[in-house]
């Protein structure tokens, strides 16, 4: 049965201060993280339109509100460039992750193929294993090209170091993301014309 309705769509950008205390030389400090929730609400037959779209823009809202929670954006320490380990994983969990979902896919696909084989190997009996060599690569295929995916992820998210980068870089990166910064040992930095120094 089609429903004729209306789909209401909403985006809310949300923002959130991420404080960080750095790994290596105890610096405390904190970031702007941004994020993008988004949601839909349907108004069958367009009624309840104006509480379609409410809903929405909540949903989106809290959308944005649930990934801030988690947000862990890649910012090194202002103070000795460090990037600290928790944004180095959360990097590498954002690197590639196209080939992770092709990966979830493709086993989706083998978990289907082994479903069908193994119905005819019980329908049909031993003598299916017989089968030629192409039907095993057939069915076998989805679930190599899964692991090979799976794996390429893997050595390509443990390949990426952000701090590899030069120092003096990742400084300078971190003193253009920090909202503001304290030392271990008191020191406060300050908001110059040519960005923070201390
Ligand atoms: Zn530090």
């Amino acid at each position: 049965m089609l429903i004729m309705g209306n789909e209401h769509t909403a985006a809310v950008i949300g923002t959130a201060v991420k404080e960080v205390a750095c790994e290596a030389c105890g610096t405390r400090y904190s970031y702007l993280a941004t994020r993008e929730g988004s949601a839909a609400a349907f108004s069958p037959y367009f009624l309840f339109e104006s509480s379609a779209a409410r809903s929405a823009q909540k949903k989106a809202a809290a959308d944005a509100e649930k990934q801030l929670a988690r947000a862990c954006d890649v910012v090194p320490c202002p103070a000795c460039g460090l990037v600290q380990p928790a944004m180095v994983r959360a990097g590498r969990r954002e690197r590639h992750a196209w080939m992770a979902s092709v990966a979830h896919g493709l086993l989706i696909l083998f978990g289907a193929a082994s479903i069908v084989a193994a119905s005819v190997l019980f329908a049909h009996g031993p003598r299916v294993l017989r089968q030629s060599v192409q039907v095993w690569a057939a069915y076998a295929a989805p679930g190599v090209l899964a692991f090979g995916f799976w794996a390429g992820r893997r050595a390509l998210a443990a390949g990426y170091d952000p701090n590899a980068a030069d120092r003096a870089t990742r400084i300078h990166e971190g003193r253009t993301r920090v909202v503001d910064w304290v030392t271990a040992g008191g020191r406060r930095g300050e908001e110059g014309e040519s960005g923070w120094r201390w």
